[in-house]
């Protein structure tokens, strides 16, 4: 099936969840939607940073200071915010005075997947002439391995245009609680201040929650900007910023649609379609974790014509990966510093 001939859930306006166009004094909803939950409770390119130094086992405030090279009020924040949301917990690790560490919790460690999902996809698109910064090694089938999503049923790896979606119990709008962040961070660089990290250049690629937002919708094949702005319920200056930025970051191509006058629409790129799994993986997430059992959307794998579960998993023996099953070796020089 071709992305032309399967069924969206925008373009053709018939699909349940589609959202009717805003009116000034209507509430926003949005749609029910695993990955902006998921986005919603990670937060920002620096809590993954976190939870990332959290996988190689950093624990401590002034670790996670010294090695992500960020300020501690905003260090603080972030890890309160995990913490709250369940990601993160504080542990006592001395009484006198007391001091406390930050342990992931099996939110925090399930997780893992979508890391090593961003990354795969930083290290194929983004690593240019440099050596990708780590090398996976699978503990269960002993080669060095990229990850890869593939269906839980059938174990083939997992494409765009070959996913259908319906609604799933969960389906349908709530009203927006928290405010939005539309803030991009200053200096997206700076996530890479002290590591070289794939997951870190796919962040800064991807960018904040609004553009999470809208790779997600262009993956139902919302493309145009009025669909975009009625589904998403978005400022239209923010919208044409991070349009741009996504153009500018190799993540769509505008295709012209219409002229005189002149519309376009937004169409992934290679590379952007390649964010496929990565979302995937996150929906799963948010699926297992924020969704209370009832999944908004069914995903089903036209190859096998089964329902599935996006799994992440080891290109070279298809088993699914956790933070427990991996090695790495790294091609820089740790500047983790010794406790
Ligand atoms: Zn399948
Ligand atoms: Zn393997």
């Amino acid at each position: 099936m071709t992305p032309e001939t399967s069924r969206t859930h925008a373009e053709r306006g018939s699909a349940p969840s589609m959202q009717p166009p805003l009116t000034p004094n209507a509430e926003i909803q949005e749609r029910n939607c695993s990955v902006g939950r998921t986005i919603d409770v990670i937060g920002d390119g620096w809590s993954f940073m976190i939870l990332r130094e959290c996988y190689f086992g950093v624990r401590r405030f002034e670790q996670f200071k010294e090695i992500l090279g960020l300020p501690r009020t905003t260090l603080a924040d972030r890890l309160r915010t995990l913490t709250a949301k369940g990601l993160l917990r504080q542990v006592l690790y001395s009484e006198r005075p007391p001091r406390f560490e930050y342990q992931l919790t099996r939110l925090g460690i399930d997780l893992y997947p979508v890391m090593m999902a961003l990354m795969s996809f930083g290290d194929k698109w983004l690593a240019g002439r440099r050596r990708k910064p780590l090398q996976l090694i699978h503990h269960n089938c002993g080669q060095p391995c990229s990850a890869i999503v593939i269906c839980s049923k059938c174990r083939a790896e997992i494409l765009p245009s070959n996913v259908s979606y319906r609604d799933g119990p969960g389906a349908g709008t709530s009203v927006i609680h928290t405010k939005r962040k539309s803030r991009r961070s200053a200096d997206p660089t700076a996530l890479e201040h002290r590591r070289p990290s794939s997951v870190a250049r796919a962040l800064q690629v991807i960018g904040d929650r609004w553009s999470f937002m809208i790779i997600r919708e262009a993956f139902f094949r919302v493309r145009r900007f009025d669909h975009l702005q009625n589904n998403l319920g978005i400022a239209p200056n923010i919208l044409i910023d991070r349009l741009n930025r996504l153009v500018d970051n190799g993540v769509f191509r505008k295709v012209l649609y219409q002229s005189g006058p002149n519309r376009y629409e937004y169409r992934f790129t290679d590379k952007g379609r390649d964010l496929f799994g990565s979302m995937i993986a996150m929906l799963r997430w948010g699926d297992k974790w924020l969704s209370d059992g009832a999944p908004p959307l069914i995903l089903t794998h036209n190859d096998c014509g089964k329902d599935f579960e996006p799994t992440v998993a080891c290109d070279q023996c298809r088993e699914a990966l956790n933070a427990h099953s991996m090695r790495f070796t790294m091609n820089y020089r740790d500047p983790k510093p010794s406790e």
